[in-house]
This record gives structure tokens, C-alpha cells and sequence, in this order.
């Protein structure tokens, strides 16, 4: 059956979507961190569906959620009324918000990420009358025109010609392939400088912009923590200047990075934030949450037909609180960290490791050609064949990676938070043996 599957989809999926050539996988079961296949295989998912999992698959509390639903005959599609699992979904969300669960306002979004950034977008703009928008190199806010505007990888956007928003465009503090060749933590304040000056110097020809968007660890980008020192320099500098500082947690939310969102390390609270993926508990849901202040715009500003669905939000409130009760926050930052620490002394063998990074459990395993000419800080050139051989190798070692970054050259882990110490270690080898077999 998996083989006639993948033939057919094949032909009838659009090429622009390459998920199936590049997993040629048909899973038919899944349980907490493990896929089987059509064929019979199982496979280690540290791909998640890019962090969607936080309890990995069909976690007993998620499916238990869903069947009360089903169970009790509650609508499964309402639109313009409240219901007893949204009513209980915003509960559980609100009592995570950095600072409290109080002065915030919750919008429910057409089902994916990008929705909530194009929301995020249009409420700033209509708060402070201002178009323009603050965003990030090698940021990554999707693939609808607002957010894909807001999106740092060119690659995506050069077709289109031009994008739908005026964007200006600012320095994130990546320190491997740092911007102005600095890195480290002077890189990092250089950035913050050039923010700053941009809004302070009347040469710069710069409006002040109706947002600054940004995400606490980049994801698609390859896996780039801000410093946290840096994420409190731009939460002064855009409440100096009355910036709603939009965080995009996306892909951090939900205790993936060791906070439960990763805004919290820093102890930034965000006038907007903007979440999705995890928070429906593995079925499609998005969110923006955002100051009350903000609250300006008029009914039916930002609607959609799919906004909040039932088993979402039932299933999405069982993954928040399973997650906070058993506190996946601290567990994700231990393990992350072990399994970082492990990855480095695999760097330190293989010199295609360019560099190991992290936070909690969004890893990046930066892929870098062994002897190509380093950098004035001494990175070599990206290397994604290479970066694709190693995801290869780990796929006939039955583990599910994802890239990202800079040319797809980063292998990023982002395992379920339930992840066991003995599931650590086996991603572990399986990864070591794959860098070691791709470097061959
Ligand atoms: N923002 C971030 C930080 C993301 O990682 C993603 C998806 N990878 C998005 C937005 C877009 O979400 P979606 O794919 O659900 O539209």
C-alpha cells in the first residue's frame, strides 16, 4: 500500500511541494515519538511536524480530549459564539502569559501561523496609523503575503518580484555568520546600535513602524537564540519610541526552548504575541494574543471561516496544561542541554560540524564543506548537498530530521518534549553515524 500511495502522490501533489519526494515515507501508526511506516519501518520523529508536537503522537491526554468532544455531542463547527471548549482553551492559554493572565485579549486566527502573523500585522498597523514594519534578517513568519513580506530567506521571495509590505530590514544577532563579521556578544550589541540609530538619527529615512517583529529563537532560519540581553534591548527601544513589539512564538511556544515561551527568558513581556502549532495539541490552531490596549480595531477586522475548531481547542487546552503540569519546560531544557553538550563533542570530530546551537529542544547542527575557505570569524562556507546527505543518512538510520537556515544547510532537531533520556541517546548515535557516514 505505501508503495502505490507515494506513486500516486507522486503525480498529484504540486511539485512546489516537495514534503513527499523528500520523506518518502507512508506512516500509518504513530505513538509518542515514533512513525511507522506502510512499509513496515519506524522511524524516530525529531521533525514533529516542525515542533507541532509537544506531546509527541497521539498523546493518551490529546486523544482523550478530542474523544470528549466527540463523546459529548458538542458542535463540532460554530462561528460567532462562544463555546464551553473555547471558553476552556482560553483559560488554560491566558494562565501561561508572560507577566499573568490579566490586560490581554485572545483572537483566534484562520487555522495556520501565517494567519496569525497577517492578523498581528493588520492590528498594529490599525492601532498606531503607522505601515511600515521592523523585521529581521533570516526571520521566518510564513508564506502569506504580509508575513512572507516580513520573511527574511529571499530564496522564497525573489520570484514574486516584489513583496506586499514595506519592510525595513534589521541585523539579527546570528553569531556564526555574523552580519558585520564581529559576532559574539559585540555583534550582538552592534545590531541593537544600528536598531537604535535607525529610529533616532532623521538621516536614516526611516519612519517609525506600526510593529517590530521578531522570533526569540529563529527556527526556519536555522535555529538562532537572540540573546537575551539583546531581546531587552529592542523591548526598550520599540517602547521608547511606542512600537508594539510582536513576538513570533510560533515555533518556540509552549515550553520547546526550557520556558514555557521563550520570550520569558529574557523577562520581555511582548505587547503581541503570536502562536500557533503547538498550541493545538497536533490539529491546526492560531492564535494572537495581545495587549488590551491595542484592542482597536473594529468587528469583523480579521475574520476567517476556520477560526478556533472545536477539537483543537479542546486538544490544544490538554497539551498546555499536560505541558505545564509536568513541567516539559524544565525537562526540554535538561535534555536540550545534554543533547547539545553530546553534539559537540561529535563537532569536535567532524569537520563538517561547523557549529551546534540551541535552545532547550530546537537544536541546529550547522553543515559546513570541510575544506572550504573560512570566514574572517572562521566559518566555513554552507553546505547544503551536504546538509541533504546527512538528513539522507538519517533517514536509512529510521530518524526524521528537518533543515533550515542559510542554503538549508542547518539539521534541525526538534523532538517532542516527551522525550526520553534513552530516546535522547539513540537520536544521538543515529545522528553521529550519519554526519560521520554523509562526511565519507
Ligand atoms: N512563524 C514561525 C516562527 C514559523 O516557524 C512558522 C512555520 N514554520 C510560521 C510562522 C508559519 O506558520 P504556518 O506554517 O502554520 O503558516
Amino acid at each position: 500500500v505505501g508503495a502505490d500511495v507515494l506513486r500516486r502522490q507522486e503525480n498529484r501533489e504540486s511539485s512546489a511541494r516537495t514534503y513527499a519526494r523528500s520523506l518518502p515515507i507512508v506512516p500509518v501508526r504513530a505513538s509518542g515519538l515514533v512513525v511507522e511506516g506502510a512499509d513496515g519501518r519506524s522511524y524516530v520523529d525529531c521533525l514533529a511536524g516542525a515542533g507541532t508536537l509537544a506531546l509527541g503522537h497521539n498523546h493518551p491526554v490529546v486523544v482523550a480530549a478530542i474523544r470528549r468532544v466527540l463523546d459529548a455531542g458538542a458542535p463540532l463547527h460554530v462561528l460567532d459564539m462562544a463555546t464551553v471548549e473555547k471558553d476552556d482553551f482560553t483559560t488554560a492559554l491566558l494562565d501561561t502569559m508572560p507577566g499573568g493572565p490579566d490586560g490581554w485579549r485572545v483572537h483566534f486566527c484562520g487555522p495556520t501561523g501565517a494567519d496569525a502573523v497577517e492578523a498581528a500585522i493588520k492590528l498594529t498597523r490599525t492601532a498606531t496609523g503607522r505601515h511600515n514594519l521592523f523585521a529581521f534578517t533570516g526571520g521566518y513568519h510564513g508564506m502569506t503575503a504580509g508575513a512572507l513580506a516580513a520573511t527574511g530567506n529571499l530564496a522564497v521571495k525573489a520570484p514574486l518580484g516584489a513583496t506586499a509590505l514595506e519592510v525595513t530590514r534589521l541585523p539579527f544577532p546570528y553569531a556564526y555568520r555574523c552580519p558585520f563579521g564581529i559576532g559574539g556578544d559585540m555583534g550582538a550589541e552592534i545590531a541593537a546600535r544600528y536598531a537604535r540609530r535607525l529610529l533616532t538619527d532623521s538621516r536614516s529615512g526611516v519612519l517609525p513602524p506600526a510593529a517590530m517583529l521578531l522570533e526569540p529563537v529563529q527556527g526556519e532560519g536555522g535555529v538562532v537564540p537572540a540573546p537575551d540581553g539583546w531581546l531587552r534591548q529592542m523591548r526598550a527601544l520599540t517602547a521608547e519610541h511606542g512600537i508594539p513589539l510582536v513576538v513570533d512564538e510560533v515555533q518556540t511556544g509552549v515550553g520547546r526552548t526550557g520556558a514555557f515561551w521563550a520570550v520569558q527568558h529574557s523577562g520581555v513581556r511582548p505587547d503581541v504575541l503570536v502562536a500557533s502549532k503547538a498550541i493545538g495539541g497536533s490539529l491546526p490552531l492560531a492564535v494572537l494574543v495581545y495587549r488590551e490596549e491595542l484592542d482597536t480595531w473594529a468587528p469583523g477586522a480579521h475574520t476567517g471561516t476556520f477560526r478556533g475548531n472545536q477539537l483543537a481547542m479542546a486538544a490544544g487546552a490538554a497539551t498546555l496544561r499536560y505541558v505545564r503540569e509536568h513541567r516539559l519546560d524544565l525537562r526540554a531544557a535538561a535534555v536540550g542541554e545534554r543533547i547539545v553538550r553530546e553534539l559537540r563533542r561529535v563537532q569536535a570530530d567532524r569537520p563538517c560540524v561547523g557549529e551546534v546551537r540551541g535552545r532547550g529542544l530546537m537544536i541546529g547542527v550547522e553543515i559546513v564543506q570541510p575544506d572550504g575557505e573560512p570566514d574572517e570569524l572562521g566559518a566555513r562556507p554552507t553546505a547544503p548537498a551536504l546538509a541533504g546527505a546527512v538528513r539522507a543518512e538519517c533517514l536509512a538510520r529510521g530518524l526524521l530530521v528537518e533543515l533550515g537556515g542559510r542554503d538549508e544547510s542547518v539539521v534541525r532537531l526538534l523532538p517532542p518534549l516527551i522525550i526520553t533520556d534513552e530516546q535522547a541517546d539513540s537520536v544521538l548515535s543515529r545522528l553521529a553515524d550519519a554526519v560521520a557516514a554523509a562526511e565519507r
